[in-house]
């Protein structure tokens, strides 16, 4: 047999420690160990036990059994008395082989015999094995520590699954006891959360890879349930074959509690407990989702508290808020399962009502709101009375996003508030669509004004008799950069009697005031008539603004501004409206009733108002020639304006026949395509110098 080598070199290298009296032994153990190991030599007992207690501790002891001093065996004893030293593993080495010294070294704890003469390949292996041995003993007991202390809950099960050990982790999170679960199936702790699919597949996982990992409910011995993140790896010998299953868990019911608190607090309103934003959306979404499914209507209802500021304002903070518990404690009640009550902050609280067949449902559920929400709330033994404003948007009529159908039962709810609270107003979605058409085309004139992309075209009015340009109309024009040019008729209607008429109006006479201005400078005289709506005309600051354009335009020579009134059926305040256009006569500004003859109680009109003109509505003149009523009308307009002191002009001179049928009826004016159609300012010069007919007065 060649050397013995010691294979997987340690490090660092086992200490040995060689108790020789005799020089010899010793140098021969010494040359045969220090290759290998790092070895330590006393030469007697007491020296022996010495050096066992100093570091580096020996592991392994090589002890002569005949010493004279103190023997081997009261040496071995005193090592096993103290505890430092009596794991140290101890092999005699004796030439007194007896059985009767073999069994009393072995029964005081030596592990080995090496006798002497010693061979050399036998110390060694037996050196090896003990230090082997005594190697996989350490680790032994360091895996059992780990087993007895780790936090993780372990069990082990035989092939047949049946446990043959279980770590006191398991004892404290399952309450059974080892020997209460030695030799059961690991079945008895199941909590009936998983079904027998999940085990089949779990079992499978296992048998296929040999592991498995994943989240298990057990229960416990007192019945509670629990939930365990657990890995199962099945153990395998040397063929392959399973011996044994390792289930390792760790309770996980703390990070479940945690995981749902947080997902409280995330959807949860901290102070009612119910629904907040965030679920809220969560839950509408669904609810669209089912309603198209089941083909249901869902109701989105917008409530906002009336009257709850002042009851912070006088209570204070804590009585508002038990108020809005108290609130969503009396909504929660009212609603059937599967309606949602949130909050969405303040006084402000979202229901929604699936599964509605008629509207008449969900207006059933809101008068049990209000009836609920008014009854009397006791804040520090005052009795109050609240009331709610509620919106409500109902899919798919208003069939949108939950963003969309939430702010417009904000809309909703916003009416009800004006209309007096304490009520519900239904959002109405083609109503909506109309105003949001509106409000797009506003904002379009609005970009249109700022971009100065408007323009007055004019259009001569001619003095019949004399054939002389005594005057133009000015007529708005929109240069729209997409659609070209727009005539008032397209975009006019859209803002009218709102703020933006207004503007547009005071645009329109700053404008054709610039015109005369630029005119004047130039030497050219010439009237500009301008229309003013109605509404614009009763507006309060007419006046005013009227006097400040004046005023921003000194020299302008006075009563070269005129007004035609348009619509007039819709000038209501007789007296202020007179007072107004006497207030402007006073600036100079003369007044035209425009499309006379086409709105109501024009006799009255033409009696009270002071204006100057009248002109004949083109629709009339169009047809005058072949129509007899058409013809009446205008003479009998002309004959009118002639009784009362006016003037009149004719619209929609379109031949030289409407012309000369309109001068022999005694019309003082007229304009019309006939003579010129409107046209912007550049043009009207160069039109006027061509023209043989009709001429512009004093250049
Ligand atoms: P209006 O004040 O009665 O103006 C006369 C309208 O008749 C003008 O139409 C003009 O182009 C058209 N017209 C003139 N001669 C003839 C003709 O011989 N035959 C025909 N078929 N039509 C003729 P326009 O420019 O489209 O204006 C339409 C209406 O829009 C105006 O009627 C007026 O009520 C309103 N409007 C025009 N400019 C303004 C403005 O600056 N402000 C306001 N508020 N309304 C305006
Ligand atoms: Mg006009
Ligand atoms: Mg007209």
């Amino acid at each position: 047999m060649g050397k013995i080598e010691v294979s997987d070199r340690e490090y660092p290298r086992p200490t040995i420690l060689i108790v020789d009296d005799t020089r010899d032994n010793q140098e021969l153990l010494v040359s045969l160990l220090k290759q290998d190991y790092r070895v330590k030599v006393a030469g007697n007992g007491p020296r022996a036990l010495d050096i066992a207690q100093c570091s580096p501790y020996p592991d392994l002891i090589l002890l002569d059994v005949n010493m004279s001093e103190m023997d081997g065996y009261e040496v071995c004893r005193r090592l096993q008395e103290n505890p430092l030293t009596r794991d140290i593993p101890v092999i005699f080495v004796t030439a007194a082989s007896s059985q009767e010294s073999e069994t009393l070294g072995l029964q005081l704890g030596a592990m080995d015999y090496i006798t002497k003469p010693i061979s050399p390949n036998i110390a060694l292996l037996r050196v090896r094995n003990q230090l082997l041995l005594r190697k996989s003993l350490n680790k032994l007991h360091l895996t059992s520590i780990v087993f007895e202390n780790t936090l993780e809950c372990i069990m082990i099960t035989d092939a047949q699954g049946d446990i043959i050990d279980v770590n006191p982790a398991f004892s404290r999170i399952t309450g059974y006891t080892r020997e209460e679960v030695l030799g059961k199936n690991p079945r008895f702790l199941k909590s009936g959360h998983h079904d027998q699919p999940f085990y089949a597949e779990m079992w499978h996982e296992i048998n296929t890879t040999g592991y498995w990992s994943g989240e298990l409910w057990n229960r416990t011995k007192t019945g509670e349930c629990y939930p365990e993140l657990r890995s199962i790896s099945a153990v395998t010998d040397t063929q392959g074959i399973v011996t044994h299953y390792i289930g390792i868990s760790s309770d996980i019911s703390q990070i479940k509690h945690h995981e749902e608190q947080l997902e409280r607090i995330a959807h949860y309103d901290a102070l009612t407990g119910i629904p907040n934003r965030l679920l809220l959306a969560d839950r509408m979404r669904q609810a669209i989702a089912q309603a198209k499914r089941d083909r249901k209507m869902l109701g989105v209802c917008y409530l906002d508290l009336d009257g709850f500021k002042p009851i912070n304002d006088t209570f204070g903070h804590q009585a508002g808020d038990s108020v809005l518990v108290e609130v969503a404690r009396r909504i929660s009640n009212i609603l059937r399962e599967g309606d949602t009550i949130a909050r969405l902050g303040g006084d402000e609280f979202v229901v929604l009502l699936p599964d509605l067949n008629h509207v008449e449902e969900c207006i059933a559920t809101l008068k049990r709101l209000h009836e609920s929400i008014s009854l009397p709330v006791s804040i520090q033994d005052h009795s109050n009375s609240l009331t709610a404003s509620i919106g409500v948007s109902i899919f798919p009529g208003d069939d949108n996003d939950p963003d969309v159908l939430l702010r417009h039962a904000d809309q909703a709810m916003y009416i009800a508030k004006q209309s007096g609270k304490n009520r519900y107003h239904l959002f109405d979605p083609t109503h909506d669509r109309q105003s949001r058409i509106y409000q797009e085309a506003m904002l379009r004139i609005q970009q249109g004004l700022d971009k100065q992309e408007f323009e007055l075209y004019y259009q001569p009015k001619v003095d019949l008799s004399t054939r002389e340009v005594v005057s133009v109309e000015a007529l708005i024009r929109w240069n729209h950069p997409e659609r070209g040019l727009l005539l008032p008729g397209e975009f006019l209607t859209d803002i009218r009697n709102s703020e933006l008429e207004i503007r547009l109006g005071e645009w329109v006479i700053d404008t054709a005031l610039g015109q005369l201005m630029q005119w004047c400078k130039e030497g050219l005289i010439l009237d500009i008539s301008v229309n003013i709506d109605a509404c614009h005309l009763q507006y309060e600051g007419f006046v005013e603004y009227l006097k400040h354009r004046f005023n921003a335009h000194p020299g302008l020579p006075s009563g070269r501004l005129h007004i035609e009134i348009l619509e007039t059926a819709a000038l209501e305040d007789f007296t202020t409206v007179t007072a107004t256009i006497e207030a402007c006569r006073v600036m100079g500004t003369r007044f035209a009733l425009d499309d006379f003859g086409t709105g109501y109680s024009s006799l009255t009109y033409l009696h009270r108002l002071p204006i100057d003109t009248l002109k004949i509505d083109q629709s009339f003149v169009r047809d005058m020639l072949v129509d007899k009523g058409d013809n009446a009308i205008v003479q009998g307009v002309i004959a009118l304006a002639k009784a009362f002191g006016l003037k009149t002009v004719a619209e929609g001179i379109e031949t030289m026949e409407h012309f000369e049928a309109l001068l022999a009826m005694g019309c003082e004016s007229g304009q019309g395509y006939g003579i010129a159609r409107p046209m912007p300012v550049s043009d009207l010069i160069r039109w006027a110098r061509n023209s043989d007919v009709y001429f512009l007065p004093v250049l």
